[in-house]
């Protein structure tokens, strides 16, 4: 029996977790499930799995989820540090928390020494060095549930790394991949969070859009797999079929392929070593006809460009672009800013902006602070 908490378990790659981890009652048993306020959904979960603990990290939802919870075996906490306590629990933990809210908590899990499933990729762009050597410290497992990083573990198994040619990350495009700068202006989040091949988060699907999602799994691939940043690559493969692949010395080139359905990395990661069946239909190779790949335009997509620059300029730099990023799309979601605003908030904030490199954990959070209040004055002003 494998102990399984979820921190974000109300989110998408929470609810795909759910499913897999609820059709093996006999393989899997929940210990915590965690969300930001989404009392109904949490309590839910809960009682379906019969989890020992639920936890909100906003306080204020406390009593709502007490009033859901009443009258089951659930104990209940609220509060940031409850959710770190709620990390520390259990073999197999899920990191799916949205932004760098997921730092602490991940660290937490990580510390315990469990195996930790990183799907929030926002921590390790941020914190990636950190969370690594406190992995290392406590011989914790790290396991990517990112479908392209995961695509590389499975490419990557049992080879060594100082054989790999490259690393090409591949990358839909989102829903503006043929669009002009000009048609992408006045887009509005309904039309940024709509993605052609994935059902995903607001905030991930923004990224998307932008390609700034890419860029930011350029710097977790960098943090994963250590290869030099020139070698690794995106290229647009626009039925999402073909999840990565990776290039070696000797001239074969490994890709794992599959559907576009988060729940096949995460069986992936809830399994491994070994593997359990998904609901999924097996992919229809004469369905699918085709594969495509073309170059990406770094011109109408300068999220990528941005991110390439902060991964070789290392030190603060990713930190920098992702808490920049988090308020711009927050504030491009609330109807604030423009779609192209949310590039320009960022490179202007990399800009103004240039600490020394964070050395611990509190500082990477100190830049993170500094970098939101710059970005968060550029919303203010609407100028940029
Ligand atoms: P989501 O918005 O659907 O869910 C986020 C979860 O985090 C929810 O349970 C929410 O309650 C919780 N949460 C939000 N703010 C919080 C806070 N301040 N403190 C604690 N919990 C908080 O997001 P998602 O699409 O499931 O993505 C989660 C993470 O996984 C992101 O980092 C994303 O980049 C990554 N990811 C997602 C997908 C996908 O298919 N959705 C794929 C790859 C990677
Ligand atoms: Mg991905």
């Amino acid at each position: 029996m494998k102990t399984v908490t979820i921190l974000g378990a109300t989110g998408s790659v929470g609810t795909s977790t759910l499913d897999l981890v609820e059709r093996e009652p006999d393989r899997f048993r929940v210990v915590a499930l965690t969300a930001n306020c989404d009392v109904d959904r949490l309590a839910a979960a809960a009682i379906r799995t019969e989890a020992e603990l639920a936890v909100v990290a906003d306080a204020r939802c406390l009593p709502a989820l007490a009033d859901a919870l009443a009258g089951t075996t659930t104990r209940v906490a609220g509060g940031a540090d409850a959710v770190c306590d709620a990390a520390r629990g259990a073999d197999w933990v899920m990191g799916a928390i949205v932004g760098c809210a997921g730092l602490k908590p991940t660290m937490a899990a990580i510390e315990h020494g469990a195996t930790v499933v990183l799907a929030n990729k926002e921590p390790l762009v941020s914190a990636g060095e950190i969370i690594l050597a406190a992995a290392s410290a406590s011989g914790a497992t790290l396991l990517p549930a990112d479908s392209e990083h995961n695509a590389i573990f499975q490419c990557l198994d049992a080879a060594r790394l100082d054989s790999v040619r490259r690393i090409i990350l591949t990358a839909s495009g989102g829903p503006f991949r043929d669009w002009s700068t000009e048609d992408m202006r006045l887009v509005t989040p309904a039309q940024a969070v709509a993605h052609p091949n994935w059902s995903m988060g607001a905030k991930i699907s923004v990224d998307s859009a932008t390609m700034m999602n890419k860029g930011l799994e350029l710097i977790e691939a960098a943090r994963l797999f250590p290869v030099p940043a020139d070698r690794i690559e995106v290229v647009l493969h626009r039925q999402s079929v073909i999840h990565s692949m990776v290039d070696y010395i000797d001239g074969s080139m490994l890709a794992q392929l599959g559907p576009s359905d988060m729940r096949v990395p995460i069986a992936h990661t809830l399994a491994y070593p070994e593997r359990m069946a998904t609901p999924m239909a097996p992919l229809d190779l004469v369905a699918v006809g085709r594969l495509d790949f073309e170059a990406c335009d770094p011109v109408r997509f300068p999220a990528l460009r941005l991110a390439r620059a902060a991964l070789e300029a290392g030190g603060a730099r990713p930190a920098i672009l992702n808490a920049a990023n988090e308020v711009a799309v927050a504030a491009f979601l609330a109807g604030r800013i423009g779609f192209l605003e949310i590039a320009a908030i960022v490179e202007d904030t990399l800009l103004r902006y240039a600490p020394a490199a964070p050395a611990s954990l509190d500082d990477v959070l100190a830049v993170d602070a500094e970098a939101r209040r710059l970005a968060g004055e550029r919303v203010e002003d609407g100028v940029v």
